[in-house]
């Protein structure tokens, strides 16, 4: 007899036939003599519907804490009707909130952070043999005021009660049966992938892969929950996320795209020492996240740094360094939002010279110029015109699986 915890996500269980579809996978492990516990999320689009509603009365102004109480509505619609469609199968079942589920946050609204897990009630409701259906992305905060956890937040949940339960399996149901070597809308040739690591999952995650929040992976990572990524649709083997994967003769795991960056150019700073510091420093005190650098060499006592941000940051990092112009001196500043990030990521990559150069030259076969360039360890990152995007995710993604 084993510990499942299986999490589902909005689409899996959008209407009442896909929430009896979910009932019967999770009846099907319950018979076999196991121990289930199941965390959903809000039904379909109910999510953004209720985010809607709040527009209606007040749009962008209403409080934290009101969003909470009202987006935790969700949850509970898909949790009642999970339930009772377990009841109508015939099997035994009890439905919790993040409350009585024991989810204790900090008071972060909109975006707490679990601190623990009272396991109680959910370690009796086991003992009594019934499965337990948890609504996800939620909790209570040391006042007694109902929290959220942000956006996708239901993966969350799910790894916290599989460490929390000491589960032997974490399984994330979605609507795609697994990680792909790249998205495979775009990419034809894409590839799914039995296994993942946390770290490859991670950078694949912040890249737009879309297929598990950050968060949960991080916290899967620390501390050691197996991971399954499968589809609720089809009965098959997903992939796995876990610390340490067979290396194969694989370097690259995916290549992801972004569109979710601008690249700001400060042009004409005096070439000092200091400039640079001042200039991220006045960038890091309004919390804004720059993600590569290019600094030009430097002609007439001069240089340029550009550097790339989120979109949705670039106006308040161009309004920051305007603020600073008596102190940074430069000539010129401009943004630009015509590009995207293309980046191979992979374990193998470290012991492997060569993957930076076959991602440049798949690029330049395709006539596709590199407007900047980073690596770590298992990531290697280009940013270029935007337009490009999804013929260079193909062409590099095809250079290393076809
Ligand atoms: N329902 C929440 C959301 O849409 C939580 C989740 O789906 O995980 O963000
Ligand atoms: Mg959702």
């Amino acid at each position: 007899m084993a510990l499942y915890v299986k999490k589902f996500g909005g689409s899996s269980v959008a209407n009442a036939e896909r929430v009896f579809n979910v009932a019967n996978i999770i009846v099907d492990d319950y018979k076999k003599g196991n121990d289930v516990i199941v965390v959903v999320s809000a039904q379909g689009d109910t999510t953004d519907d209720l985010i809607e509603k709040a527009r209606e009365i007040n749009p962008g102004g209403a409080s934290k804490r009101e969003m909470d109480v009202l987006l935790t509505a969700g949850e509970q619609i898909s949790i009642s009707l999970l339930a009772m469609a377990i009841e109508k199968i015939g099997y035994p079942v009890i439905s919790l909130l993040g409350w009585q589920a024991g989810f204790n946050t900090d008071t972060n609204h909109g975006m707490a952070r679990i601190k623990n897990i009272n396991t109680e009630r959910m370690k009796s409701e086991l003992d009594k043999k019934r499965i337990i259906i948890v609504a996800g992305f939620q909790g209570i905060n040391k006042y007694d005021d109902l929290t959220t956890l942000g956006r996708g937040g239901s993966d969350t949940s799910a790894v916290a009660i599989a460490a929390a339960m000491k589960a032997d399996r974490c399984q994330i149901y979605t609507d795609v049966d697994g990680v792909y070597t790249s998205d495979p809308r775009k990419v034809k040739y894409a590839q799914k992938l039995d296994e993942i690591t946390y770290d490859e999952m991670l950078e694949l995650a912040t890249l737009g892969a879309q297929v598990l929040n950050n968060r949960s992976v991080e916290m899967a990572k620390k501390h050691n929950v197996e991971l399954e990524v499968l589809s609720s649709l089809e009965r098959k083997p997903g992939t796995i996320v876990k610390e340490k994967v067979k290396m194969e003769k694989i370097l690259i795991r995916g290549v992801a795209k972004d569109t979710d960056v601008s690249v700001i150019s400060v042009i004409g700073l005096k070439d000092n020492p200091g400039i640079a510091f001042k200039l991220f420093n006045a960038l890091a005190q309004k919390k804004i996240e720059v993600d590569m650098i290019l600094q030009s060499v430097g002609r007439n006592g001069t240089k340029d740094i550009s550097f790339s941000v989120k979109r949705s940051e670039s106006e308040n990092a161009m309004k920051t360094i305007d603020e600073f112009k008596e102190n940074l001196e430069f000539e010129d500043i401009k943004c630009a939002n015509n590009v995207a990030k293309i980046s191979t990521v992979g374990a193998g990559m470290e012991s492997h010279p060569g993957v930076a150069a076959k991602m440049f030259e798949a690029l330049f076969d395709n006539q596709i110029n590199i407007q900047m360039i980073s690596t770590s360890e298992i990531k290697i990152s280009v940013i270029i015109e935007e337009k490009y995007a999804d013929k260079a995710l193909a062409v590099v993604h095809d250079a290393f699986f076809c």
